[in-house]
């Protein structure tokens, strides 16, 4: 039995080709905890994680990667955010009444995916493409072969396994400056793609590498844990609360009494009375070489 929640890299011997293998059950199941999201959103949630893991292991440096899908359709936004460190939150927005079998179309209309790239030092990328592909791994193939030179692959997959979602992907991308035959890159998408939910959700790793690659020489390397983490605080609260007008911010506190602020991302509550308001107030005073 396959052991969830973490990504393998793999590397073909005799090919300039490297693979990634993760699957995500806990991880997906903790950002759905605080919704009640309809099942094709679910779905895509999934998917997106699964994309946002293979992603962000693509990373040579320290940051992290979010990947959002955006439209005129039912189910507006959806987004994940992962870092390098495999620390996974995310969020949907939907209004209306879902079709159960909506597809990646009739989920988000007319739209985009974003994929932005902040690296802890240095400068911001993001990268934009129309959602022309049936399904997200579709679209991401697009969005490399538009930002990137490097050929790459995206294989994703999504199910139950023994009655818990299970989310698993895989990629597959030419190593940088390196010939990669593109027959032989074709060859090994090909084998890739026959993968089944089935066989990547719970077959373990390396069985899965030999169904697929049996005649190939690969390397596997140790996994990393995949998990979700929120990024919210006290103290993001609080700048938030910076940046609004203080007649907004007295007349909450003069109607409720206090201001209560939910993450969305992970449903924490960071409550602030009249006296916590005084204090940051205080700290923002332009003596603060922090407050811009
Ligand atoms: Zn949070």
């Amino acid at each position: 039995m396959a052991q969830h929640d973490q990504l393998h890299r793999y590397l073909f011997e005799n090919f300039a080709v490297r693979g990634e293998l993760v699957t995500v059950s806990d991880t997906w199941q903790q950002i759905m905890e605080h919704h009640d999201y309809p099942a094709p959103v679910k779905t895509i949630l999934g998917e997106l994680l699964v994309a946002t893991s293979l992603l962000t292991a693509t990373l040579k440096f320290d940051g992290d990667i979010t990947v959002q899908l955006q439209g005129d359709g039912p189910m507006n936004l959806a987004v994940i955010n992962g870092n390098n460190n495999q620390q996974m939150r995310g969020v949907a927005r939907y209004k209306g009444e879902i079709p159960a079998d909506a597809d990646l179309k009739t989920l988000v209309g007319n739209g985009y995916l974003v994929i932005t790239i902040t690296p802890a030092e240095g400068e911001r990328y993001q990268g934009v493409v129309g959602l022309e592909g049936d399904t997200l791994a579709a679209c991401l193939e697009d969005y490399f072969l538009r930002s990137e030179q490097l050929p790459t692959r995206l294989f994703i997959r999504t199910g139950d396994v023994e009655g818990k979602p299970v989310a698993g992907g895989m990629l597959l991308q030419v190593l940088p400056a390196q010939d990669a035959q593109a027959d032989d890159f074709n060859h090994l998408a090909a084998l890739t793609e026959t993968i089944k939910a089935e066989e990547l959700l719970t077959l373990p790793a390396n069985d899965v590498l030999w169904r697929l690659y049996h005649e190939e020489e690969v390397t596997l390397y140790d996994p990393q844990n995949v998990e979700f983490k929120c990024t919210c605080s006290r103290e993001r609260c609080a700048d938030a609360l910076r940046t609004l007008p203080d007649e907004e911010v007295n007349s909450i506190i003069a109607d409720e009494g206090e201001i209560d602020m939910n993450c969305d991302y992970c449903g924490n509550h960071y409550v602030f009375n009249s006296m916590d308001i005084a204090e940051i107030r205080n700290n923002a005073s332009p003596a603060d070489p922090q407050v811009h």
